[in-house]
């Protein structure tokens, strides 16, 4: 049946289901919305289809809200096309509409969609440019080509494929049908300033060597290589050579004397660091003795005797990169990935003892082979176990006990770890319910992918840095410096006195800072979404240090508590965000909540409390002023007849206004808390 034909006028948003899923169908692949998505202008002509960015017609939309997008598609049967669609078709005081769609395709160079609304409006097909990629093609195809395709269709389908392929799909696609529905979140343009290059703090700085290659190359034990194979090809090629190889006899031969030299072997189960017995033996390599081979000993399931303990940790040799030759020797991680008898369980250090080189700790990964561009070392999953006292979750009070737990929030559980670096660190480990689903184009993947590559960028002096991650292990972990005092939460909560009036001020500041600068840093704004006494750690000296500014959010099938829900936490979520409108300002408002937990030392909610929430409750209490529910205990909140309670109180009350509009971006709080703070001088 022939397409009815459109007015070019036609507001997009009044376009049937069938045509934007045509649209959806053409667009969705290779992601070519995003094209089209990146010169969508803010505003558009009701007297012309001409729609092009300009200095003073800035693009709609930033890559928060491609992420945004991005997000809701992945979910099953949405198409990002559509929702890019649904989106901007009812955004903004002119709406698309056909003609500028068509406009817009043809300017993007994505020509079978412009093909296709042109065809919609009854319009010529858009004459394609003489050169580059989107130019027209002849091809010699055979006039029928759709029959051609059946036919091969048909022939596909005579094919028998394996079962064990067929329950894979099967059992994938049962998932993925599994996997909740989420609504599509309405995406609010917000304004900011581009303050680009300010000058913000000095980052924590992390010695750890980062390893050459994605750390994760094979862990999926389906995909896993025989290891002997791998030595066959290699000797096929020729590629590797005998100063390359270890002689393994020889090292399991010399072990014992390593052993008894070793200060940090504890026990009998003793692993050495493959650097170390390369260093140590030079001798052995050049050595004739009669070499095992190594898929011998790997496939003798009954080797627990000669195995176990005893297998050198051959993982060393990648990360080395002192062994130029690393290109040619194989992943030998697999070795202990793949074997159970040769996993010990002892720790030892390499030979300039600063970072663990991982034992031969099994670490094998559900997880999906990450590349990840970013700064930041990879540690590996077994490291941050050993660091961790295998995860812990005994409390942390002192480092001589075995106690490493820290806390759990929505998205994880966190562990102090030591041994790493200089420092101590927080280890942050995510938690994955369905682990075995999760795939490189996985939401969580996604993020947590994004979170590694972005946020390492974001370093402020108010800002818990993000020093590494892991994804080699069972599940992701990111890894933070570790902030020693406490969230501002439960310290106002259990020891309320340690904070005197004149030092929440300074946290009032500090926390206002790290959120200006996250909001402004970049030309894209970060919202943090989730600011709350819980998210804001003191150091040794109560300076705070916000947290979690970008922590997975997104995670499914999250069990959440009544504090904690995935985007963000109830009592400091603006009336707008409720409804799904995301902008800058509503770290404002939740930032105006902490200023009156600050003033009050009040928890944030309480159940037992008429307003439990603590905003309902301060404008059911406070008619002119914060008075009837200031925390007194911690001092006068007065210096030279200023009272100071009520300056942050009329601050507070800005950030807390319903109206977004009417709250202050947090540059300027930062600005009024500047010179509230100068009256103390
Ligand atoms: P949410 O998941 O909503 O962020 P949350 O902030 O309570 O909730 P987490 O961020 O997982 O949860 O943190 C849990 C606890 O771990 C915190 O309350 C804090 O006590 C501790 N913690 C988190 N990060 C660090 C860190 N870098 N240094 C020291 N302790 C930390
Ligand atoms: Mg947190």
């Amino acid at each position: 049946m022939a397409e009815p034909v459109y007015d070019p006028k036609l507001e997009i948003r009044k376009l049937p289901p069938s045509v934007t899923r045509e649209l959806g169908r053409l667009l969705d692949f290779a992601d070519y919305w995003k094209d089209l998505m990146a010169i969508i202008p803010k505003q558009l002509s009701s007297t012309t289809f001409v729609a092009d960015v300009k200095p003073d017609n800035l693009p709609k939309y930033n890559s928060e809200h491609f992420k945004i997008i991005e997000q809701a598609g992945s979910e099953p049967n949405k198409s990002c096309t559509e929702i890019l669609i649904q989106e901007w078709g009812t955004s903004g005081k002119i709406r698309a509409n056909l003609g500028i769609l068509r406009y817009l395709l043809v300017k993007a160079e994505l020509f079978q969609a412009a093909d296709y609304v042109s065809k919609l409006i009854n319009q010529p097909p858009p004459p394609r440019p003489v050169n580059g990629p989107a130019r027209a093609i002849t091809t010699n195809l055979p006039g029928r080509v759709d029959r051609h395709l059946e036919e091969i269709e048909r022939d596909l389908d005579k094919i028998n494929y394996p079962e064990i392929a067929i329950n894979k799909i099967r059992k994938k696609s049962d998932e993925t049908v599994a996997l909740p529905a989420q609504g599509i979140p309405k995406i609010v343009i917000s304004e900011v300033d581009n303050n680009e290059g300010r000058d913000f703090n000095a980052p924590v700085v992390i010695q750890k060597e980062k390893p050459k290659e994605p750390v994760n190359h094979v862990q999926n034990s389906d995909v896993m290589p025989n290891f002997s194979v791998l030595l066959q090809e290699s000797e096929v090629k020729n590629e590797i050579s005998s100063v390359n190889l270890p002689n393994i006899s020889e090292i399991l031969n010399s072990l014992d004397s390593i052993s008894d030299n070793n200060d940090q072997s504890t026990s009998n189960s003793f692993t050495p660091a493959f650097s170390q017995i390369l260093n140590n033996s030079s001798s052995l390599i050049e050595s004739n003795a009669p070499i095992p081979p190594l898929s011998q000993l790997l496939s003798d399931q009954t080797g627990d005797s000669i195995l176990e303990g005893s297998l050198p940790d051959l993982d060393v040799l990648n990360l080395n990169e002192n062994i130029s030759s690393s290109n040619i020797i194989p992943n030998l991680s697999l070795l202990n990935t793949q074997s159970d008898q040769a996993s010990g369980s002892v720790q030892i250090y390499d030979s300039d003892s600063k970072n663990s080189s991982g034992s031969s700790n099994k670490c094998p990964s559900p997880l999906p082979n990450l590349s990840l561009n970013t700064e930041l070392p990879h540690f590996r999953y077994c490291e941050l176990e050993h660091a961790t006292n295998n995860f812990s979750d005994t409390p942390f009070k002192s480092i001589e006990d075995e106690g490493r737990f820290l806390g759990k929030g929505a998205f994880g559980s966190v562990f102090l770890a030591t041994g790493l670096a200089h420092e101590f660190l927080a280890v942050k480990k995510i938690f994955l319910e369905n682990v075995e689903v999760v795939n490189e184009d996985d939401q969580v993947t996604k993020q947590f992918k994004n979170e590694v590559e972005f946020l390492s960028k974001y370093k402020h002096k108010n800002l818990v840095s993000l020093l590494g991650y892991s994804c080699d292990g069972p599940t992701y972990c990111l890894v933070y410096e570790y902030v020693p005092g406490g969230t501002l939460c439960d310290i106002l909560k259990e020891n309320p006195q340690k904070l005197p009036w004149q030092q929440r001020l300074k946290i009032s500041i500090g926390t206002a800072e790290a959120i200006a600068y996250l909001h402004t840093a970049f030309s894209t704004p970060i919202i943090h979404r989730d600011i709350k006494s819980a998210n804001i750690l003191l150091d040794g000296d109560n300076n705070p240090k916000l947290g979690d500014f970008g922590i997975i959010k997104l995670l499914p099938n999250q069990k959440t508590d009544t504090y904690t829900a995935p985007f963000g936490t109830s009592a400091y979520m603006s009336p707008e965000c409720l409804r799904g409108d995301i902008s800058i300002k509503l770290d404002t408002y939740s930032f105006g909540v902490v200023l009156v937990e600050l003033m009050t030392s009040l928890p944030p909610i309480d159940t037992k409390r008429q307003g439990i929430d603590l905003v309902t409750y301060m404008l059911d209490k406070c008619e002119e002023d914060i008075e009837p529910i200031l925390d007194r205990t911690i001092g006068s909140w007065e210096h030279d007849n200023i009272n100071f309670a009520e300056k942050l109180f009329k601050l507070a009350l800005k950030c807390l206004e319903d109206n977004k509009k009417k709250r202050p971006e947090m540059v300027q709080v930062v600005d009024e808390l500047r010179q509230i703070v100068q009256l103390l001088d």
